[in-house]
């Protein structure tokens, strides 16, 4: 057993496993049936007492041999193992919050989105409202607790249903599949209310961080970047609206799911765009 410090900074143990073993033992034994099969050949017609020692060493010198050089061979290709899954990780993941960066989070929500044929799938984009003042006010480092908090809080309210990435600086990308327009808006007020109650306090008193969030629901559409260019639209507006809010739209056909208020409201404006009440009470 080896310690390895992977480029990501964390403690990787090499592990000498059944598997590594077995290839040690199978690698071994190839020697040493190698190692017979030519001495057969070349020492076939010696006397018995010659032949003895020559399989004797046929079968000792390949174990003192291959071993130790089998045993340092698969542990360096463990090592490279381990090494390109800290190589994958790092080109999938955003360093600071550890979700999924903008580049792999579009590509697997895009294919989320064409094998969803049928069913419909949300994509919300998610922006930190007045962000550069956190900065100003409390610093770079306060900023950057800011949206590791931020980032968490979407990864808990989204559990397991769903993909988060982040886009880039404060702003954040939510996908989930298998969704009606009503449950797209409340899984995005859901997180709303959330970032809104983190209890962030940089200077010793509360600071409130909100956010404006874009939602578009989408059905059969293959082209990620229409989507995506839709829920960014909404979250302008949301902007625009004031902030603290979501705007949500569709994009193709949509299946309303349940006769709440929100529905009928959606249903009538065909969903073009739904404004949020600040108060989250029913429409
Ligand atoms: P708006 O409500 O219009 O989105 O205002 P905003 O201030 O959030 O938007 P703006 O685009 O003006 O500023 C974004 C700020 O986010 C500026 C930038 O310094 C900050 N920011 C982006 N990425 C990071 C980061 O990784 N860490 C910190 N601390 N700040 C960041
Ligand atoms: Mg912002
Ligand atoms: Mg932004």
């Amino acid at each position: 057993m080896d310690t390895y410090r992977g480029i990501a900074g964390k403690k990787r143990r090499v592990r000498l496993g059944w598997e590594q073993l077995g290839w040690i033992a199978l690698g071994t034994l190839a020697c040493i049936l190698g190692a017979v099969g030519v001495d057969l050949v070349l020492f076939a017609n010696d006397d018995p007492d010659v032949k003895a020692r020559v399989f004797f060493s046929a079968i000792v010198l390949p174990i003192l041999l291959a071993v130790p050089l089998l045993t340092f061979l698969v542990m360096k290709i463990s090592e490279l193992k381990i090494l390109n899954s800290v190589l994958v990780e790092i080109a999938e993941t955003d360093s600071m919050t550890g979700l999924l960066n903008r580049s792999k989070f579009a590509e697997v929500a895009s294919l989320q989105l064409r094998e969803a044929a049928g069913s419909e799938v949300a994509l919300l984009v998610i922006d930190a409202d007045h962000f550069k003042q956190i900065n100003d006010l409390y610093g770079h480092h306060a900023g950057d607790t800011a949206l590791i908090s931020v980032a968490r809080c979407i990864f808990r309210e989204v559990g397991g249903n769903g993909l988060v990435g982040r886009l880039g600086g404060e702003e954040f990308g939510v996908a989930v599949a298998e969704i009606n327009l009503v449950d797209a808006w409340d899984t995005a007020d859901r997180i709303r209310v959330a970032i809104a109650d983190i209890d962030f306090r940089p200077g010793g008193n509360r600071h409130e961080i909100t956010v404006s969030i874009g939602v578009t629901v989408a059905r059969d559409v293959a082209d990620f970047g229409a989507v995506f260019r839709d829920a960014d639209a909404r979250l302008y507006e949301a902007k625009a609206g004031g902030r603290n809010m979501i705007k949500i739209g569709s994009h193709g056909e949509q299946s309303m799911a349940t006769s709440s208020d929100l529905t009928d409201a959606l249903q009538k404006a065909r969903a073009v765009s739904y404004t949020q009440p600040r108060a989250h009470e029913p429409v």
